[in-house]
Formats: C-alpha cells, sequence, structure tokens
C-alpha cells in the first residue's frame, strides 16, 4: 500500500540515480573536463539543496544557479563550492554576490562596468564569468563586446576572469546548423582569453562530441533524468517519481461520460478509478483526454499501465482501470504517475511541453522523500 503522511501523492528523489547520472556525465568529458551541476529553479524541481549536497559530495565542484537569492541559498549548504548566478550581475546587488561568494556570469559591458567599479571601490579583485552570444540572442555580449574587452583591458580593471562561456540554442537537434556556428563564433572568442576556463555545452550539448566540451560543461536536464538527445535512446536514469494513489473505485455504465465537462464517453461498461494528483501538483490538463483527444497519458498500476480518461481536475485525475486486474485494485493502491514507468520526456510529450517544464512545476503539495 501506498503510505504517506496525509492524502498528498508522494515525490520520491532518488539521490542515488541523480549520483550516477553526474557520474556518468562526468566520465563521458573525460578528466581534461570539469562536469559542473545547473540547479537553478529549486534543481529542476527536485531540491537544490539536496542535489548540491548529494553531488558535492559525489565530486562536483562548481554550480550554476539563476538567481543571486538561489546562490545565497545554496551557499548554506556549500560553504567551499564555486557558485555562479547565471542570470548576471542584477542591479545594485553587487553586495550580495560579494558577502555570498557568488560570481556573477556577466552578460553585458554595462555589467561589466558596474562589477568593475565594485571591485576598485572595495580594492579588491573580484572572480566573474564572461558571457558572450554567440548566436542564441538572449544573454551574452557580441563578439564586438569580446573584441573590445580584449584590445582595452581597463574595462575589465578588478575583475578575475574565470570563465568564458556561451551557451548553445539547438544542442537538443544534433543536425541543426546553428551548433557548428556558435562553436565557430565561440572558438573565435575564446582565443581573446587564453587564460581562463572555458564552457559551452549544456546537456544535450556534451552529446555532440569532445570538440564541444571545452573546459567545463553546464548539464541541468540530464542529471534529472530528462532525455538530453529527444530522439535517441534515454542514457540517464529517472530521478523523480511521483506515486499517487487510488482513493475511489467505481463501475460507469457504457455510453456515460466522466469528470468535468462530460468530454469522455465510456466505450463500454467500464472500471474507473480516481486517483489522488491533479494539475495542481503538476499534471498538465493536456495529459488529459477526451472523445476529441482520446489519447491522454498513462499511469502505471500493478505491472500494467491504464490510461488517464477525462479531464484532469485540480486534485484528481480518473484512470480506466477496466483491463487491470483485480488484485491490484483498491482503495490506498499504489499509482506511478511519473518515473521508471512513465518517463517525465513520455509525459512531457504528452503535455505538449519538454521535460524541464514538468519538472520544474511538481507543485508545493508533494510529501518530498529523498533516497
Ligand atoms: N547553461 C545555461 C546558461 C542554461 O541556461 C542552462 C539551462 O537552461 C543550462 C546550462 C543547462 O541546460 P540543460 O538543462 O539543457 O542541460
Amino acid at each position: 500500500r501506498a503510505v504517506s503522511a496525509g492524502g498528498a501523492a508522494k515525490l520520491t528523489i532518488d539521490l542515488t540515480a541523480l549520483r550516477s547520472n553526474w557520474c556518468y556525465l562526468n566520465g563521458k568529458v573525460g578528466d581534461g573536463c570539469t562536469c559542473a551541476v545547473v540547479l537553478k529553479a529549486n534543481g529542476y524541481g527536485t531540491g537544490a539543496a539536496e542535489v548540491g549536497k548529494t553531488l558535492y559530495h559525489a565530486g562536483a565542484r562548481v554550480f550554476f544557479v539563476a538567481l543571486p537569492e538561489e546562490g545565497i541559498e545554496l551557499r548554506k549548504e556549500l560553504p567551499h563550492a564555486e557558485i555562479y548566478v547565471l542570470n548576471g550581475l542584477f542591479r545594485d546587488r553587487e553586495k550580495f554576490y560579494y558577502d555570498f561568494d557568488l560570481k556573477p556570469v556577466l552578460n553585458s559591458l554595462e555589467e561589466v562596468a558596474e562589477w568593475s567599479s565594485f571591485a576598485q571601490s572595495l580594492q579588491e579583485e573580484l572572480p566573474a564569468a564572461l558571457h558572450f552570444d554567440t548566436g542564441m540572442h538572449r544573454l551574452g555580449m557580441s563578439i564586438g563586446d569580446a573584441l573590445q574587452i580584449g584590445e582595452s583591458a581597463h574595462l575589465l580593471k578588478g575583475i578575475r576572469i574565470d570563465l568564458v562561456m556561451s551557451h548553445l540554442a539547438c544542442a537538443d537537434t544534433p543536425d541543426h546548423g546553428l551548433n557548428e556556428k556558435q562553436l565557430n563564433r565561440f572558438q573565435r572568442v575564446c582565443e581573446l582569453f587564453p587564460e581562463a576556463r572555458k564552457s559551452l555545452s549544456n546537456s544535450a550539448g556534451i552529446f555532440l562530441g569532445d570538440d564541444y566540451h571545452f573546459d567545463m560543461v553546464r548539464p541541468g536536464i540530464a542529471l534529472y533524468g530528462g532525455n538530453p538527445v529527444p530522439d535517441e535512446t534515454n542514457p540517464m536514469l529517472p530521478v523523480a517519481h511521483v506515486l499517487a494513489e487510488i482513493i475511489s473505485l467505481r463501475e460507469v455504465p457504457h455510453g456515460d461520460a466522466v469528470g468535468y465537462g462530460a468530454s469522455r464517453v465510456t466505450p463500454r461498461k467500464s472500471r474507473i478509478a480516481t486517483i489522488n494528483a491533479g494539475y495542481a501538483d503538476g499534471l498538465h490538463r493536456l495529459v488529459g483526454s477526451s472523445d476529441d483527444q482520446p489519447n491522454g497519458a498513462r499511469v502505471y498500476i500493478g505491472g500494467h499501465f491504464a490510461p488517464i480518461f477525462g479531464r484532469v481536475s485540480m486534485d484528481m485525475i480518473a484512470v480506466d482501470v477496466t483491463d487491470i486486474p483485480e488484485e491490484h485494485l483498491s482503495r490506498g493502491a499504489p499509482v506511478e504517475i511519473m518515473g521508471a514507468h512513465v518517463n517525465v520526456d513520455e509525459l512531457a510529450e504528452f503535455a505538449q511541453t519538454i521535460p524541464y517544464e514538468l519538472l520544474c512545476s511538481l507543485g508545493a503539495r508533494y510529501t518530498r522523500h529523498y533516497k
């Protein structure tokens, strides 16, 4: 029987699998390359503190968050780790970075100037990463800015460049022409900063080959079990497991509708199980089904798959369990919503989104367990 403190579904984070995933990527990039950890957005919904501590013990030393407050939280757990703030230096927040030993990823000449003048006001040398836009056009300085910095050393006065980085826009589509273009542009930028470490690749970039590895890679989604290269078999282990339970069972006559909007009519006399997880728990409404869209996602009960039947409610889904053997059907019987059988990529496809969004939207209501 599924056991949880209350009635919420249980989210278990498999830290052993997380660790294996990091070790796998670390082995793939080899000795000359640092395998960092991206754990912004609370470790993609799985818990940044636990992820950070687990991977630090596994050997990871470099961590990337999006926001300074994420960095401050992580610093409490990891006093000796190198922590970078990807979204850059936020205006007038220099002191927070300094006090908590966070390294800003400087995304513009303006940020460079602010960090430089802050360092000079303290008469100290402060570390930072320089981020260059090689084609994604989201954050980062232009190649022209790189040349300007290269020619005018005073722009970096007081700044120690610990990392030069860029970010790939299409690494999960290996044949996309932009990958090579970004690689070539990044190589040109690197020549201007011979001393600094270099980093280009996210999870998918690691699988584009050695040329893309440089001195450091920055995986996120692959660590959490998402498939880094969607068209290939997923080499990563599932990390997030959502286990719900049957809270109600009923017979529905042939031709009756189930759930809100009466959108799904039984094609036969059916057994319907109601399960305690809904869109408030991150089960996107698109994973439900209707007579117009009969292909909803599925759940896993007692060694069998069963389709979600009708719309997703806030706290519940209905599942057609007509074909599931009776011995697996009782109040309290466990139901896998996401995990080893219903993997996050499959669920994301039904939700017409990416595993990143599904993981990040796992609600606050779950009792979270770490194993
Ligand atoms: N590097 C940067 C700059 C990012 O913004 C992200 C995440 O979006 C990552 C690395 C990790 O990407 P992924 O989760 O695809 O491995």
